[in-house]
């Protein structure tokens, strides 16, 4: 957590890891917001444990309302960052 990019982010800044609903609408400026992260793989893993909805994890804007399409996508992506096959780069 200490060397999350998104921590030192400035007050101004920080709308930029909110989630937001707004489903692909928002990917591309979550992942330019978490891009070179060094703590991207953590991120993922600590996100998938805590509960994502709703939040921002790894580039990856998960939805509050889990019975999506959507939803489904967000967390297979997480673990699959998680797990070190897929980077925010790749996107
Ligand atoms: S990858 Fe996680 S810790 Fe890093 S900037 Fe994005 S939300 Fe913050």
């Amino acid at each position: 957590m200490v060397a999350a990019k998104c921590r030192g982010a400035p007050v101004h800044e920080l709308k930029k890891w909110e989630a937001d609903n707004r489903g692909r609408g928002q990917t591309g400026q979550v992942v330019q917001a978490c891009r070179g992260c060094p703590v991207m793989v953590e991120c993922a893993a600590y996100g998938l444990e805590q509960g994502p909805a709703g939040m921002v994890w790894a580039g990856v804007p998960v939805p509050e309302w889990p019975y999506t399409a959507y939803y489904q996508r967000a967390i297979d992506r997480l673990e699959q960052i998680a797990d070190g096959g897929w980077a925010v780069d790749d996107c």
